[in-house]
């Protein structure tokens, strides 16, 4: 079922209806949070195609930003050759900038927060890889909302470095400092390599 007119806040417990109710669909559908630099390691790069690859492998359909840059291109081109299914969904006013990925079918919207909402609803789990302020917005976002109880769904950070620790160690400072209950840390998975990324949402998808 799909949320028509303005979004409504709902909690959580109230099972009739939520924020963001989940469109009923086929395929698992993950998520991909991810940086658009071309000029950032290329063993991000590289993790980005693999990402692509593996899912297309899996049957699971890729959301992601649509720009054909950074990790994201990689990771879209690379599931898109390896026979996936993915959307990309464009701000129009990125179109330019971000070079939206013509090979696969993608949504334009107007503003980042349609796109947030779009990439959201249309997927079972988030899968965040090394990024930058706006790969961190959109992390921070999703768990916010799940700290929130607006949602379920899992989001696994996966770098096969410590690129996401100082962040991990931000999250333990705000857990010391009693601002986020210790029971949260649950809602922040974490994977080194593809397989454990992709195996810890498949786990939490609702059958
Ligand atoms: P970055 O990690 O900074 O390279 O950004 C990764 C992607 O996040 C890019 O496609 C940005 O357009 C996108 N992005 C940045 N800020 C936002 C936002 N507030 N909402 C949605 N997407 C964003």
């Amino acid at each position: 079922m799909r949320l028509n007119g303005p979004i409504k806040l709902v909690h959580m417990a109230d099972s009739t209806s939520t924020i963001f109710p989940t469109p009923s669909r086929q395929r698992r559908t993950v998520c991909v949070y991810c940086g658009s630099s071309e000029t950032t390691r290329p063993e991000y790069h590289a993790l980005a195609t693999r990402l692509g690859e593996e899912m297309a492998q899996r049957g699971v359909r890729l959301v992601y930003g649509g720009g054909s840059i950074g990790l994201m291109g990689r990771c879209a081109r690379a599931a898109h050759a390896a026979g996936g299914d993915v959307l990309g969904v464009m701000p129009r006013f990125l179109e330019k900038k971000e070079i939206v990925l013509k090979d696969v079918p993608h949504r334009m919207v107007d503003t980042m927060h349609e796109r947030k909402r779009i990439m959201f609803e249309e997927s079972d789990g988030f899968i965040v890889l090394p990024g930058g302020i706006g790969t961190l917005e959109e992390a921070v976002e999703t768990l916010s909302w799940r700290r929130l109880e607006l949602h379920a769904k899992p989001l696994v950070f996966l770098c096969e470095d410590d690129f996401w620790d100082p962040f991990f160690h931000l999250i333990e400072h705000t857990i010391e400092a009693n601002l986020t209950p210790r029971t949260f840390v649950d809602a922040v998975l974490k994977a080194n390599n593809v397989d454990d990324a992709l195996d810890a949402i498949e786990a939490r998808i609702p059958a």
